[in-house]
């Protein structure tokens, strides 16, 4: 079914221009719809119904898609669609050693995190949401019009390592059928230069070479190859649940930083949960922020530098840095292997994330509909909250609760096996990768075990 979908010729373009519309559509929506009421904001991001479908079910979506299948969403993803098309009509400028460095993309999520999440509040504020999304736009569209092939998705989109990294784990993979069919292939049509700038049937415009594929991570599942190829070598394939992460997989330093950041940003996530890690989590910024009177416009942005950069940068470090001096393991592979035995804990807590934005918005589909601005219902909201129906909400909340154990005890397992496979220089190496994810998976499990069922 999957592969009569990719390989049709009309479908996937068909709903890559329903996703643009529909993105068109939310930036209607949440234009004009602004206020500098922090409280407020607070209330409003959930009664905008663009701000509460990006931020509370676009987003999630992506990251379980990410997870569960791979990176799907590029496949339907609207910026593709619109850079591909700027890429025909222009420069086609080969990419420079920076883009190609996986830095640009690693530095746009730190940005967005950093300075539009924590500084500026666009997961808040839909005017501001909407403003991202058009930058978002701008530069697929200048970046097209700039760089050859689809240099955006490629080395610029903010989130191309999380689904890149994330797919790792997916259960599905875009490979070819038969390597020797490849091998004899006289035309082929996948890499062809002829067939860069086709609308459907493109070869590939990301720099890979579909018979050569070892892993998830940069193939953005576009299916153009699987039209082009005229062999019809080319399949969605099922493959064993975190395949990539048992494999000897070299990360760059642009993906590294950005798992570090991410893996950051998932803490935080789920600390801030449940009132008591939320104090423990905030202390160090809470602390220089009081100490250096930082202004109140700017403390967000402290906390997101501590807990984002910082604090996962030492720690990571200082483990690599153990494995490094005691066990002489290479710095790279040593913290290439502490990434990878984290990402299943990680991924685990980010879905667990998602589950729980999704539900907890439950109660304002109420009200969206008949006033999708928001405006007024977050007026009536912020006079009296009890207006929200969370009755729904109590009763799956045990369910929830359930799942969030079984998802960090399974992140856990996962995280394990993944040190078990890996090949370290000697066992105090193995020691320096199995200390760091007890620490941070058993953080996650007394929290959520104190929250949910204590
Ligand atoms: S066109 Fe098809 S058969 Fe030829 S090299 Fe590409 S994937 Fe292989
Ligand atoms: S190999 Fe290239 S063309 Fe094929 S699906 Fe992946 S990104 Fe698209």
């Amino acid at each position: 079914m999957i592969n009569k979908i990719f390989k049709n010729k009309s479908l996937l373009p068909v709903i890559q221009f329903v996703t643009l519309f529909v993105f068109v559509l939310l930036i209607y929506g949440a234009i004009g719809v602004t206020t500098s009421d922090k409280d407020f904001a607070i209330i409003l991001r959930n009664t905008n119904l663009a701000n509460l479908i990006v931020w509370s079910y676009w987003w999630p979506f992506i990251i379980v898609t990410a997870i569960l299948f791979g990176r799907f969403w590029c496949t339907i993803c609207p910026m593709e669609l619109i850079t591909s098309f700027f890429g025909r009509i222009g420069l086609r400028r080969k990419p420079g050693n920076i883009l190609k460095s996986g830095w640009v993309s690693t530095l746009f999520y730190a940005l967005i995190l950093v300075v539009g999440i924590h500084t500026l509040a666009i997961h808040r504020i839909p005017q501001l949401m909407a403003i991202y999304m058009l930058i978002l736009f701008s530069v697929a569209v200048i970046s097209g019009l700039i760089w050859e092939k689809r240099t955006f998705c490629t080395y610029i989109c903010p989130i191309g390592h999380l689904l890149g990294l994330y797919s790792m784990i997916s259960a599905k993979k875009l490979r070819v059928k038969d390597k020797e069919v490849c091998k004899n292939c006289k035309t082929k049509d996948c890499i062809s230069k002829a067939n860069h700038y086709n609308f459907t049937g493109r070869s590939c415009t990301s720099e890979l070479y579909p018979a050569t594929l070892e892993d998830n991570r940069k193939c953005i599942l576009c299916g153009q190859c699987h039209k082009s190829c005229t062999k019809d070598n080319i399949a969605i394939l099922k493959r064993k649940f975190g395949e990539d992460l048992f494999k000897n997989i070299k990360l760059s330093w642009a993906e590294i930083a950005f798992f570090m950041m991410l893996s950051g940003f998932v803490v935080y996530e789920i600390l801030s949960e449940w009132k008591v890690s939320k104090n423990i989590v905030k202390a160090i910024p809470n602390w220089i922020n009081e100490n250096f009177e930082v202004s109140s416009n700017f403390t967000g942005t402290v906390k997101a530098i501590v807990l984002f950069i910082v604090l996962p940068t030492i720690f990571y470090f200082l483990f690599a840095l153990l494995k490094k001096y005691l066990a002489k393991e290479d710095l790279k592979i040593a913290i290439t292997q502490l990434v990878m035995a984290m990402l299943p804990i990680t991924a685990s807590m980010h879905l667990l994330k998602a589950l729980l934005k999704t539900t907890s918005r439950i109660p304002y589909w109420n009200f969206v509909f008949s006033d999708p601005k928001g405006i007024k219902t977050a007026q009536i909201i912020m006079d009296n909250s009890d207006v929200l129906d969370k009755s729904l909400l109590g009763t799956i909340s045990p369910i929830i609760s359930i799942f969030a154990i079984l998802l960090s005890l399974a992140g856990i397992v996962f995280s394990l096996l993944v040190i078990r496979k890996q090949k370290f220089t000697n066992n105090l190496s193995k020691l320096f990768s199995i200390i760091p994810v007890i620490v941070y998976s058993f953080m996650f499990l007394i929290v959520l075990i104190a929250w949910r069922i204590l």
